[in-house]
């Protein structure tokens, strides 16, 4: 066990040195180059139920769910199975499935309002085609994103943006021309104040403003109470779209994404509900496989081409193994499947505030539905975290220690504070269990950090 151990981390140092040498950093997205955490990331060999393993055979609690997509955990026999029939009669197309139409009524039976559907193969596609529609049908310029949410990596979403923007602590991105900048207003999260003001500025100009429908990409900031409807009520009075994304919430925190959450609850009030004029989705969608898709009424989803003037395409769009494997993996998630993350979410997150107390932490864990994030330091602790300024201020080295920590007892966190915890519907009892009895000492590691 002991020898084991040894050997583990020199294989992963292995693979890491020889990725450097033919990858940019060793890694295909940078997030999962342990940036912020610092040493090697673990490069993984399998992944299945609540359990990945690495390239020298430790075995990790995951809850890192590949960054959202794995709801149900990882390989889930019936999406392997359907996955691999759709492989078995063949791999790609170029021509039009049933099995899209069933996936894109899927998305529409759970959120009626995205009447149309288009497939594409990443959350940066839904996003950027998103502000193309909206730029094709308002004949406006700008957009409004809000700093430190995250919308993938389209030159005119990367100002302030969250996620590993966020944890390499950069403004923007470099390549992003001064004119598209230009064309991109940043205003606070949750401030709706900020929002009047912009479009009482320059609102004939605006042609959509873009938001996490619930952030988890600056850690998990939920919007105040009446903000989405808020963005709702001044966009519509302007003439410009919103544009919800949902890629990280949709189908994860509930059936119909944050969007159900917030309008089940309006309506059991007696409020008439509200709906953005597009969705964006991504990573459950997919179950694992890329897909992501955009939704909204026809009569905006109706400028795409060819029925319409906004062009967009993609050799991979709707690629029928990937939508197996999303069907499948919709058809799974059923009531029991958020009830169980619903749960696991609940346990854990109480179960890290408490250990983190009882280590003289100070913190705020902060929790919208099954996303949860931890924020360090007194200013948090206090009044907890609203945007992105707030987010940007903790103590970021307390996470350092935990996530090490927790790592060497077996449990991968994501390598940063500024990601949420993705659980599965696959961690069982047993699963959760080797988290709390990680906890205790991964949280007195962030105290003496
Ligand atoms: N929007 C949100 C809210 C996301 O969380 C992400 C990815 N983390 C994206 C868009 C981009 O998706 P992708 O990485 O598939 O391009």
């Amino acid at each position: 066990e002991a020898q084991g151990l040894r050997r583990a981390p020199e294989a992963n140092h292995a693979a890491f040195l020889r990725a450097q040498g033919a990858i940019p950093g060793g890694v295909n997205s940078p997030v999962r180059a342990y940036g912020s955490v610092g040493g090697d990331p673990r490069f993984l060999a399998s992944a299945r139920g609540a359990y990945v393993t690495d390239v020298a055979g430790r075995e990790y609690v995951d809850l890192v769910g590949s960054w959202g997509p794995a709801l149900l955990g990882h390989a889930h026999p019936e999406v392997v199975a359907a996955v691999q029939d759709a492989a078995a009669r063949g791999l790609s197309f170029g021509a039009p499935t049933v099995a899209e139409v069933e996936l894109a009524e899927e998305v529409r039976r759970r959120v009626p309002a995205a009447e149309r559907v288009r497939l594409v193969s990443t959350g940066t596609e839904a996003t950027m085609t998103a502000i193309r529609l909206a730029r094709g049908v308002t004949g406006r310029p700008l957009v409004v994103k809000f700093a430190g949410c995250y919308h993938g990596h389209m030159d005119a979403l990367l100002a302030e943006a969250g996620s590993g923007v966020a944890t390499l602590a950069l403004p923007g991105s470099a390549g992003v021309t001064e004119a598209t900048a230009a064309e991109t207003l940043v205003l606070p999260y949750n401030d709706l104040a900020a929002v009047e003001a912009a479009f009482a500025q320059r609102g004939s100009e605006i042609a959509a403003v873009i938001t996490e429908a619930s952030p988890a990409n600056m850690g998990v900031v939920p919007p105040a109470e009446g903000f989405n409807e808020g963005l709702r009520r001044i966009t519509a009075r302007h003439g410009a779209l919103l544009v919800m994304d949902e890629v990280l919430t949709g189908f994860r925190v509930g059936p119909s994404g944050w969007w159900g959450l917030e309008n089940d609850a309006i309506r059991a009030a007696g409020g008439a509900g509200w709906a953005p004029d597009l969705f964006t989705f991504g990573k459950v969608i997919g179950g694992g496989m890329p897909v992501a898709a955009l939704g909204g009424p026809a009569s905006v989803m109706d400028h795409l081409a060819p029925l319409g003037p906004v062009y967009q395409a993609g050799t991979l769009s709707g690629n029928p193994v990937a939508v197996a494997s999303g069907l499948a993996t919709l058809h799974l998630a059923g009531d029991a499947v958020y009830a169980r993350v619903d749960e696991v979410a609940r346990v854990l997150s109480a179960a890290v505030g408490e250990a983190l107390t009882a280590a003289g932490v100070e913190h705020r864990v902060q929790r919208a539905g099954s996303l949860f994030s931890v924020f360090f330091g007194p200013l948090a602790a206090a009044s907890g975290v609203r945007d992105y300024a707030q987010a940007q201020a903790q103590e970021t080295f307390r996470y350092t220690a935990l996530f090490h920590s927790m790592l060497e007892s077996g449990v991968n966190l994501p390598p940063s504070v500024f990601e949420a915890w993705f659980v599965s519907a696959a961690h069982d009892d047993a699963a959760v269990d080797r988290i709390l009895t990680a906890l205790p000492a991964a949280a007195r590691a962030a105290a003496a950090a």
